[in-house]
Order: structure tokens, then sequence, then C-alpha cells
């Protein structure tokens, strides 16, 4: 498998737009690695792993053609992950195929499909996916998983305590990924917090190969819930070994950043020991 990151940001990017703190000034300035864009990725070139509002720039920088892409995972319908206008564009009035050409299908939860019900092409399909029910996605095994994230802020979660898993204390059932090929394996977590136990269950003894973490909050230590810092991250990797979902083998990414928690690049790798940081174009093979 390669996993290509062709955005490592959380909504706003980093630099976030219109932001003036310490470090958006630093990134403006240091380029390379301290630029962010917008959280996507490629598998293998054949799955597009989310669609946010970035990734036309991603199919420019990278020389990629999504004309060629016939698959998309979505997430959730926070707008750095799913840009319906931009996906409405593979219609007949904005893109010309051949005869014959088959629909593009996106998976996602049932939020997905209200927010893609909207646009009407022959080329688009979607596909419902729920949590530990797997579906055949370009002869690949994905397995929706449920994030702990789109908490409710009517209805404030109680996760971990008594967390029951779908739609509790949440506004949407988001989702993230574990797809699995020829006996290798790729967990794209994000966005999420720590895991739910159901979750913990299904991924348990898996030796997962690639696991990649949510860590929008960097080197901050928050309250709320529905994201993960390095702080997390860290505990997460052991509570993964420690349950066989991973083992020494496994490669670790921390991955979707915000600038609120953001440090400069080899700062952050520091305290992240055992992960690699993402970067935006950072390409992994395993
Ligand atoms: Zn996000
Ligand atoms: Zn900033
Ligand atoms: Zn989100």
């Amino acid at each position: 498998m390669k996993l290509t990151y062709l955005g490592t940001a959380a909504a706003e990017g980093v630099p976030a737009l219109f932001c003036r703190c310490d470090f958006c000034r630093y990134a403006r300035k240091a380029g390379g690695r301290e630029i962010r864009t917008r959280a996507g990725a490629l598998l293998d070139g054949k799955i597009k792993l989310d669609f946010g509002p970035d990734s036309y720039k991603h199919e420019l920088d990278h020389g990629l053609d999504y004309s060629e892409i016939h698959s998309v995972l979505i997430t959730h319908t926070h707008e750095d992950h799913l840009d319906v206008d931009d996906i409405a564009h593979r219609r007949p009035t904005s893109a010309h195929f051949p005869e014959g050409e088959p629909p593009m299908i996106v998976y996602g939860s049932e939020a997905v499909e209200a927010m893609l019900s909207r646009v009407r092409s022959p080329w688009l399909a979607f596909r419902r996916v729920k949590p530990f029910e797997p579906v055949d996605v370009e002869g690949y095994r994905v397995t929706a998983l449920e994030a702990v994230h789109c908490m409710s802020r009517a209805e404030p979660p109680t996760w971990p305590v008594v967390f029951e898993g779908v739609a509790r204390g949440r506004a949407e059932e988001a989702m993230f990924y574990l797809i699995e090929k020829d006996g290798k394996s790729l967990l794209y977590a994000h966005d999420t917090d720590e895991f739910t136990p159901a979750d913990m269950d299904f991924l348990a003894g898996r030796k997962i190969d690639l696991i990649s973490l949510d860590c929008t909050n960097g080197r901050l230590e928050l309250e709320y819930i529905g994201h993960m810092g390095a702080t997390e991250n860290r505990r997460m990797r052991e509570k993964l070994i420690a349950n066989g979902a991973a083992d020494g083998h496994t490669i670790f990414v921390a991955n979707h950043f915000s600038h609120n928690g953001l440090l400069p690049y080899d700062e952050l790798q520091a305290l992240l020991p055992g992960f690699l940081v993402a970067y935006d174009g950072m390409a992994v093979e395993f």
C-alpha cells in the first residue's frame, strides 16, 4: 500500500485564513513543511480519502487526474473534509467523459448522503456505509468505524463514561476507516478523539500496518471531546499496542493539525516519539 498525504491541516489551514498568531506568522515565513492545506489523502492512487476544499490544489500540485478516481471515502461533513460544490463539478456541464463512463462512488454516512442528494449527475453515485459493516471498494475491504467527533452542543457527550456508540451525544455519525488488502492494512482515523470501546474491540489483534491519528490539538491538552493532541496520540499508541491492534512493526502517523497547538515541524516530531509527523506531500509505503 502507498498512502500519500495531500493535506494535513484542520479546517482553517496552516497558516490559518485571516490569522495573525505567532505560529501562522512563522509558518508564512518558513514555508516548506510548515505550510499545511486542509486534510485529505490518496491510497494507491485509487481511493481518495475525503474531498475537502483544497482537493483541487492537491490535484494540480501532485500531478493527479481526478477523472481517473472512482472511489471516495468521506469521514464526515465538516467543511475541511467534504466540499460538495467541488464534487458537483463531476456533472455534464462541468466535465466531459466518453460514453459509458462509470460513476465516481462517494461512500459515507446518512449526513453525507443528505449533502450529496442535491447533486444530480450520471457520473456520481453514493453508497451508504455503516460502522462495523465491511464493503468492497476497488477490491479493498473497507470497514467504517465510529468516530468520537461532531459532538452535539445540545446534548453534551457522556463518553467515555457511558458512551454507547452511534448517535449518542453526536450531531452526526462521523466515521473513520480501516482498509485492508492482500494482508496489508491502513487505519485512517480522522477526525476522532480517543476510540470508543466498540472500536477497540473491533481492532484488537489486527496488527495494522499503518495507523494515522488525529493530532489537531498538537502540544495542547484540551478538555473538549472530538479531537486529539500529542498527549492523546501517545496514549492511543500504547492502548493500540496493548490490545494487539498494533505491534512493533506498525507505522504510527500524527496528522490533521490546527495552528492553535502547532509547533515547528522538528519540535512537534520531538514531542511524538514513535510517530511520523505528517506533512503535505508525505508518502508512506508499507
Ligand atoms: Zn477536520
Ligand atoms: Zn494562527
Ligand atoms: Zn471534523
